[in-house]
């Protein structure tokens, strides 16, 4: 359930935990290599390093370092922002291993490289049942303030 009341669904599953409430962060369903202890996202069930084929489930995140990002003045396709003027993309190393890409939140003067982010849920829109579809960014961690 998020603040507005409505309950939550991933845009698609299999990729990021939605918690029962918004004040939980969400995480990132990753794999682990049994073999070289190598971890990845999104799941995969051979190793991309040593070609094992055998990996544990295990959940990554909320947290990372920015490694690289840019800002594209053209609106996110799937948003419902009405003030949308562009978008950051960037790249995330999270302390467990991998380096994921996602969009990122915030304004072009909000991000530099090697800072602190947090995962957190976007709202997209509804789906046909009243559920918030929610899918997963990262934004600036800042100590004590939600922006
Ligand atoms: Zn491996």
């Amino acid at each position: 359930m998020s603040a507005t009341g409505r309950e939550r669904v991933p845009i698609e599953s299999g990729y990021f935990s939605v918690p029962e409430s918004d004040a939980e962060a969400p995480l990132l369903f990753g794999s682990r290599c049994k073999k070289c202890q190598e971890t990845f996202f999104p799941r995969r069930e051979v190793c991309a390093s040593c070609l094992h084929r055998e990996t544990t489930d295990v959940s990554i995140g909320p947290r990372g370092t920015l490694y690289t990002w840019t800002y594209l003045y053209v609106p996110l396709f799937n948003s419902q922002r009405a003030d949308d003027g562009g978008y950051a993309v960037g790249q995330v190393d999270l302390p467990e291993g991998p380096r994921i890409q996602a969009v990122l939140r915030g304004g072009p003067d909000d991000f530099a490289i090697g800072m602190e982010m947090q995962l957190e849920l976007e709202t997209l829109r509804q789906d046909d049942e009243g559920r918030d579809v929610v899918v997963y960014r990262f934004r600036p961690r800042s100590e004590g303030g939600s922006e």
